[in-house]
Order: structure tokens, then sequence, then C-alpha cells
């Protein structure tokens, strides 16, 4: 099967919660894209690698699901669930992003 475009419909959102110890400490937390939309998450990185993600959202209600891609082609070339990853042949090994969001 041709793989011509990524489409992430997970996400992982950054979020805060209350520490033992008081104060707020952030933490990502994995989510639908649809379901980050309607919490109004505005920090999003990738579930697999951690790399800056695009958001494309659904504009008409026939439309496309909304959805991520990665910003980076250098992330999608090494990312687990990246569309140039998946597609190399060279039996390259998955990597983190080398410019995780944080
Ligand atoms: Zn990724």
């Amino acid at each position: 099967m041709a793989i011509d475009r990524e489409k992430f419909y997970e996400c992982e959102v950054k979020r805060r919660r209350v520490k033992a110890t008081g104060g707020y400490e952030p933490f990502w937390k994995i989510k639908p894209i649809a379901v980050a939309l309607e919490d109004n998450d505005t920090e999003f990185r990738c579930k697999d690698c951690g790399g800056p993600v695009k958001l494309y959202k659904r504009r008409t209600e026939d439309g496309a699901a909304s959805h991520i891609e990665h910003k980076l082609k250098s992330d999608s070339e090494y990312c687990l669930a990246g569309m140039h990853f998946l597609k190399a042949t060279d039996g390259r090994q998955s990597r983190m992003s080398q410019t995780p969001v944080r």
C-alpha cells in the first residue's frame, strides 16, 4: 500500500498537574486529535518521537478528519511512525526526534 501523506490521529498534548510538593508541573498525555481540539489544547507533539507537528483542522463536516503531520522531514525519516521511515528500505533504526518539544 502506498503511503502518500502522513496522517496521525493521535498526539501528545501538554497538560499541567498539581505537584505533591505544591505548584504545577507539565506532563504529556496521549489523546486523539479530535479530543485535543475539543479540549482547546494548544501544545502538541508526536507521540512516537516527541518531535514538533503541524496540525490540520477539519474544516467542513465531510472534509478529512483533523490530523497532524511531522513538521520536520528529519523526524519523519526516523520516527517509528514516520512516513519516510516506513518507506525507507535501508534497514535504518527509528530514533527520537533530534529537536523534541519539551
Ligand atoms: Zn514522530
